[in-house]
């Protein structure tokens, strides 16, 4: 049965996000409202937050240790989590091409090009650290692909996981509807996204420019194009150097 699941095409296969944390409590958070959690609700998006401490096995449950070496603080324990990743591996065949991510500050620093490939294929694991992080031995062992969300370190990367599912589930069929395809957003042509304006049509002395109430849509298309460029290049070098490379950015093929 799971064999004919896992064999329909990935449009009749539900995007499903397996968490592994030490707080599954956190989940959904806030996947659970407005746009994200409407779509949980109507079951266009699948998560499982599971608990790695389910997976000790010692009287205590202990789930950590101190550093090999020395050092500071703990460090999560490869067999434990090993076991947490393979228990949820087993209550679901695992699709060939799920990847396994593991949110880390020394990972690939998350991308819009990277998102939109989660968001098409059938859903990642993600491992969130705690303490000082994990022991080598599982990323090695497991395959994970470390993934950051920025140059700074957060508590745990349950935040992590919450952004990057975020990231994915609104790119996901039906869940903007018709309102937005994503693709005049920031990053979807290499360019950061032009001022938005609404009512009312002055704020504080401060007009909507002329130009978005011209009604040519020609114009406004020409106007926003000129603004996200001068954005870019004032703001984002690299991005905007990586436009004129005349290259696509870097495609990720890291794939846990
Ligand atoms: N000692 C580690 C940091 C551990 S922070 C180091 O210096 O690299 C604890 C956990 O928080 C990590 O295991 C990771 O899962 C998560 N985390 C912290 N910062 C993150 C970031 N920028 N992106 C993704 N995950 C992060």
């Amino acid at each position: 049965m799971n064999m004919a699941t896992e064999t329909k095409t990935p449009e009749t296969r539900i995007w499903r996000a397996t968490v592994l944390t030490l707080f599954p409590e956190m989940f959904p958070g806030p996947l659970g409202i407005s746009l994200a959690g409407k779509a949980l609700a109507a079951g266009l998006w699948t998560l499982e937050a599971r608990d790695i401490r389910d997976s000790a096995t010692d009287r205590h449950r202990s789930v950590d240790d101190s550093p090999a070496g020395g050092g500071p603080g703990m460090v999560l324990r490869a067999d434990v989590l090993a076991a947490a990743i393979d228990a949820a591996d087993g209550a679901r065949a695992r699709p060939k091409d799920r990847p396994r991510l593991l949110m880390s500050p020394r990972g690939r620093p998350l991308t819009q090009l990277r998102v939109v490939e989660l968001a098409a294929g059938p859903g990642p694991m993600i491992v969130c650290g705690r303490f000082e992080g994990i022991d080598q031995r599982v990323i090695d062992a497991r395959g994970l692909e470390e993934v950051s969300i920025g140059d700074y370190v957060l508590s745990g990367g349950e935040i992590a996981a919450l952004a990057l599912i975020d990231a994915c589930v609104r790119l996901l069929p039906g869940v903007m509807g018709k309102l937005a395809s994503g693709a005049d957003e920031s990053f979807s042509d290499g360019l950061l996204e032009y001022p938005q304006y609404t009512r009312p049509q002055t704020f504080e002395g401060r007009p909507i420019p002329e130009i978005l109430s011209s009604g040519d849509h020609a114009k406004v298309a020409a106007w926003r194009r000129a603004e996200a460029e001068a954005l870019t290049r004032a703001r984002r070098p690299d991005l905007w150097a990586t436009k004129n490379s005349g290259q696509k950015p870097p495609k990720d093929t890291t794939d846990g």
